[in-house]
C-alpha cells in the first residue's frame, strides 16, 4: 500500500478533468481525492503501487478530451488507510487562468443530442457539457465557477442540476449547463429591435434565404451573416459595411459541405474540425458557387465551422454564410445591446439574439496552412488564454504592443498572457477596449504589473498608455526586436539568432521607419546588421494608403533619367497634380519620412505593375501582388548588398529599374510578380548568409507581416535551407503586430534580469 499526490499543471480546470480521475480512480480500486487548487490539480491515490501506476499511465495516455497535461509531479506522501474516492469542491482562493481552457467548439455527443427529437435538448442552442461550450467568453472572476460567470442570472432546472451533481455525468460541474426550461433563450428581431413571431432560428434562416442580412450573436460578438452564392446580398453587405474588397470569412455547415467548395489538404481538416474551430485559409474550387465577391483579390476564402449549437441549427437551414465580424469598418466587434444598435438597421436587416451576456468580446481566429504548419493571422476565440512558456521567470510585465492588429500581453512567473485581438487602436472604441481588456486580465490573472513595455512611436496610443501608467519602470522596446524576442520565445531558443523582420512598419532607434530589417539579436540585446534601402514616403501614412505615391518615390530615386511621361505611362493611375506635389515633397524631404520598410517594397511593386494604386484594406497591395506570381520560373532580377559598414544596405534599385523596363516593355506581369518574390527571397538569404558567417550564427528568426505572404515564406526559408541554416518562424502568434506585445514583454523580463 502506498499513497502518493500527483499535481498536474496545463488546461485542466473546466474540462471535466475531475470526474475523470474519479473514475479512473474507480476502475484501479484507488482510494483518495482530487480538488482543484492555484497550483493546478491535486490528486491523491493510495492503493498497491502497480495500480497506481496503471492509473497514471491512463491518466497521461487517456486524459478527458480537451485537456492538455503539460506535467504531473508525483510526491510519496503518507497513507490514510480510508476507502473511498471524493471530489472536492473548488479551491475559493488562487488564481486558476493558469488551467483555463479557450472557448470550446460544441462536441459530438452534444450535437448529438441537438439532432435528436426524443432528447430534452432537442434544437435547444446553448448546449453543452464539460467537453464543450462556452469560456473565456462568459468568465468574470476566477476560480471558475457558475456565479462568476454569465450564466449566473439561469438558475439550473432540477434536471439540469442534477446533472451538475452527478460526478459520472457529462455535464457534472459544468458551469455554462442549460437547458430549455432554465437557461438562455434566442430570440429574432427586426430592424428597430422588436421580436419577431415563429421559432426564432428558422425564421432567421428562412430570411437569410431570401437574401436578408442578419447580425447573429455568437460566442465573442455579433457576426454579420448573409447567403454566401448570393452576389446581390455579398454586394449590399459590403457596401453597407464599406468593405470594399477585403476577404469575407465564410461559414460551412459541416466538413463535407466545406469540402464540396474549397480544396482541403488533411491538415487543414485536421484545423478546421478543432476544438478551437479557426477559420482556415483555404483554396476555394473553381465554379464552387460562392460569390465571387466573397474574396475578390484572391482564389482563397476564409473557411470556418459551426462551433455552437445556434450555429449548427442555422447552417442546417441556409446555404453557407458569410460570417464576418459585426461592426462598423474598423471598430471592434459588437458585443452587447448597445452596440448592436449600431449595426441593426444600417448594416443588418435582422437579428438573431440571446440573453446570455457576453464578458469578454473576441473575435474569430484565423490560421494557413503553410508546409502543414498553422500560420497565425490572428490569434483569438479558441485559442486565448492558453500562455506561451517563457525562457525567463521574473516580476510580472504589462507589455502594451503595437498599434495595428494591437494586442497586449501580461507575464506571470514564466507564463506569458497574449491577449486576444484588440483592433487598430486609431478608433476610439478600440483603445477603449484595449484599456478595459488590460484591467481585465491583470484582474483575472491577479497580477499587478511592476514592469511596463511599449513600443519606441511617439504616437501610438499604446506608447503613450504606458508612459501615463503608473506603473513607474518603464521599458522602451524597439519594435522589430520585438517580433524577433517573439519568435525567439516560441521557439525556445537559446543565445544569439540572426532576426530578419521584414514589415510595414516599426520606429527605429534613429526616429526613421524601419521595416526590412536584418538583427543580430537576443531577448536583452539587440543590433541592426543590415536593412533594406531607404527611401521617402511623400505624406507618411498617406503614402502607405496610396501605393502608386510610394511606387513614385521608387521610380525618382532609381529611374532618375524618366521623364513625367514616362512616369504617366508607367503609372497612369497617378494624378497630374499628385505627380507635381509629390515630387517636390520627395525632392525637398516635406513630410517624407525615411522607410525601409519592406511592405511599401512590395506596394510599389505592386503599383508599378498595375495592379493596386489605392487600397482599402492593410495589405491589399501585397496580397495582389503574391496572386499575380504565378509564373513558374526560378530567375532573379539584379540586386546589390553595400557591405562596406554597418548596417550594410540591401538595394533593389536595380530590380525596380528592370521592372519598370519590362512593364514598359509590355512583359508579362504574373512573370514579373514571381521573380520579383524570388529576388526578394534571394537578397534575405544572402544578406543572412553574410551576417550569419560574421556572427558564427546560423538560426535565422523569420517575423513581420510580410511574411503572412506565404509564398516569399516558403522562398526564403528553402534559400536558407539550402545555405545550411536552421529557420524558425512563430509557432503560436502571428508574425504581424499581433506578436509584438509578446515580444516587448520578453524583453522586458531579460533586461529586468540583467539589472
Ligand atoms: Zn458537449
Ligand atoms: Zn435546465
Ligand atoms: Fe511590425
Amino acid at each position: 500500500m502506498k499513497r502518493i499526490q500527483a499535481t498536474v499543471t496545463g488546461r485542466v480546470q473546466g474540462v471535466g478533468f475531475r470526474p475523470t480521475v474519479a473514475r479512473y480512480a474507480a476502475d484501479f480500486g484507488l482510494a483518495g481525492q482530487v480538488s482543484n487548487t492555484p497550483l493546478g490539480v491535486v490528486i491523491e491515490v493510495e492503493g498497491p503501487t502497480a495500480k497506481i501506476e496503471s492509473f497514471l499511465d491512463r491518466l497521461q495516455s487517456a486524459p478527458p478530451p480537451q485537456a492538455r497535461i503539460e506535467k504531473i509531479a508525483v510526491d510519496e506522501v503518507a497513507a490514510v488507510g480510508r476507502k473511498g474516492f471524493a471530489i472536492v469542491a473548488s479551491s475559493r482562493s488562487g488564481d486558476l487562468v493558469a488551467g483555463m481552457p479557450p472557448d470550446l467548439a460544441t462536441c459530438a455527443d452534444c450535437l448529438r443530442e441537438i439532432n435528436d427529437p426524443d432528447n430534452r435538448r432537442y434544437r435547444y442552442p446553448f448546449t453543452n457539457c464539460t467537453n464543450c461550450g462556452p469560456r473565456f467568453t462568459i468568465i468574470e472572476r476566477l476560480p471558475y465557477d457558475r456565479p462568476v460567470t454569465s450564466m449566473k442570472i439561469f438558475e439550473m432546472c432540477p434536471e439540469c442540476s442534477r446533472e451538475y451533481h452527478a460526478p459520472t455525468d457529462r455535464r457534472y460541474d459544468a458551469q455554462p449547463n442549460a437547458c430549455r426550461v432554465c437557461g438562455p433563450s434566442v430570440k429574432f428581431v427586426d430592424a428597430r429591435g422588436n421580436a419577431l413571431p415563429g421559432e426564432p432560428i428558422a425564421e432567421a434562416a428562412r430570411l437569410i434565404r431570401s437574401s436578408a442580412i442578419v447580425a447573429v450573436k455568437g460566442l465573442g460578438g455579433y457576426h454579420l451573416c448573409c447567403d454566401a452564392t448570393n452576389d446581390a446580398t455579398v454586394r449590399l453587405l459590403r457596401e453597407r459595411k464599406n468593405r470594399p474588397h477585403k476577404s469575407l470569412a465564410v461559414m460551412f455547415a459541416s466538413l463535407d459541405e466545406a469540402q464540396r467548395y474549397c480544396v482541403l489538404d488533411e491538415i487543414e481538416r485536421k484545423f478546421l474540425t478543432d476544438v478551437a474551430r479557426p477559420i482556415v485559409i483555404a483554396k476555394l474550387r473553381k465554379g464552387c458557387g460562392l460569390s465571387a465577391l466573397i474574396s475578390p483579390d484572391t482564389k482563397d476564402v476564409g473557411a470556418f465551422l459551426p462551433y455552437t449549437p445556434l450555429h449548427h441549427l442555422l447552417l442546417a437551414e441556409t446555404e453557407p454564410l458569410v460570417m464576418t465580424s459585426g461592426n462598423l469598418a474598423d471598430e471592434p466587434i459588437a458585443k452587447d445591446e448597445t452596440e448592436l444598435r449600431r449595426i441593426l438597421g444600417r448594416i443588418a436587416d435582422y437579428a438573431l439574439i440571446h440573453d446570455r451576456p457576453i464578458v469578454r468580446r473576441c473575435d474569430d481566429s484565423v490560421m494557413k496552412m503553410v508546409d502543414g504548419k498553422p500560420l497565425h493571422i490572428r490569434r483569438s476565440r479558441g485559442l486565448v488564454p492558453d500562455h506561451v512558456e517563457m525562457p525567463l521567470d521574473g516580476l510580472p510585465v504589462l507589455a502594451c504592443g503595437a498599434e495595428l492588429k494591437n494586442t497586449f500581453c501580461v507575464t506571470r512567473g514564466r507564463q506569458a498572457f497574449a491577449s486576444q485581438h484588440i483592433g487598430d487602436l486609431s478608433d476610439y472604441i478600440a483603445y477603449k477596449f484595449f484599456t478595459e481588456s488590460v484591467a481585465d486580465l491583470t484582474k483575472l490573472l491577479e497580477v499587478e504589473p511592476r514592469a511596463v513595455a511599449h513600443d519606441l512611436h511617439p504616437d501610438y496610443l499604446a506608447t503613450r498608455y504606458a508612459l501615463e501608467s503608473p506603473i513607474a519602470t518603464k521599458i522602451a522596446v524597439q519594435h522589430h526586436h520585438a517580433h524577433i524576442a517573439s519568435c525567439i520565445v516560441e521557439n525556445r531558443l537559446d543565445g544569439k539568432v540572426v532576426g530578419v523582420a521584414l514589415d510595414g512598419s516599426g520606429y527605429g532607434t534613429d526616429g526613421t521607419i524601419w521595416g526590412g530589417e536584418f538583427l543580430v539579436a537576443d531577448l536583452a540585446d539587440v543590433r541592426r546588421a543590415a536593412h533594406f534601402r531607404q527611401y521617402p514616403l511623400p505624406g507618411g501614412d498617406e503614402a502607405t494608403r496610396n501605393p502608386v505615391r510610394i511606387a513614385l518615390s521608387y521610380l525618382l530615386a532609381d529611374m532618375p533619367e524618366a521623364d513625367e511621361a514616362t512616369i504617366k505611362k508607367l503609372l497612369p493611375g497617378l494624378e497630374r497634380e499628385e505627380f507635381a506635389v509629390l515630387r517636390r515633397m520627395i525632392e525637398t524631404g516635406m513630410r517624407s519620412p525615411m522607410s525601409s520598410s519592406a511592405g511599401r517594397l512590395f506596394d510599389a511593386v505592386s503599383a508599378l505593375l498595375g495592379l493596386c494604386d489605392r487600397i482599402t484594406y492593410e495589405g491589399q497591395a501585397a496580397i495582389r501582388l503574391q496572386e499575380r506570381a504565378t509564373a513558374q520560373t526560378e530567375e532573379t532580377y539584379e540586386y546589390t548588398i553595400e557591405q562596406a559598414a554597418e548596417p550594410a544596405i540591401v538595394s533593389f534599385a536595380p530590380m525596380i529599374r528592370r521592372i519598370a523596363e519590362e512593364k514598359l516593355n509590355g512583359a508579362d506581369t504574373a512573370t514579373i510578380a514571381r521573380k520579383f518574390h524570388n529576388t526578394v527571397a534571394a537578397a534575405v538569404a544572402e544578406t543572412c548568409a553574410f551576417i550569419g558567417e560574421a556572427e558564427g550564427l546560423d538560426a535565422m528568426a523569420l517575423s513581420g507581416g510580410v511574411f503572412q505572404n506565404d509564398l516569399l515564406l516558403r522562398l526564403i526559408e528553402n534559400n536558407l535551407r539550402n545555405r545550411g541554416m536552421r529557420v524558425y518562424t512563430h509557432t503560436t502568434l502571428p508574425p504581424n503586430d499581433a506578436c509584438v506585445a509578446l515580444g516587448q514583454a520578453a524583453v522586458a523580463v531579460a533586461r529586468l534580469r540583467n539589472n
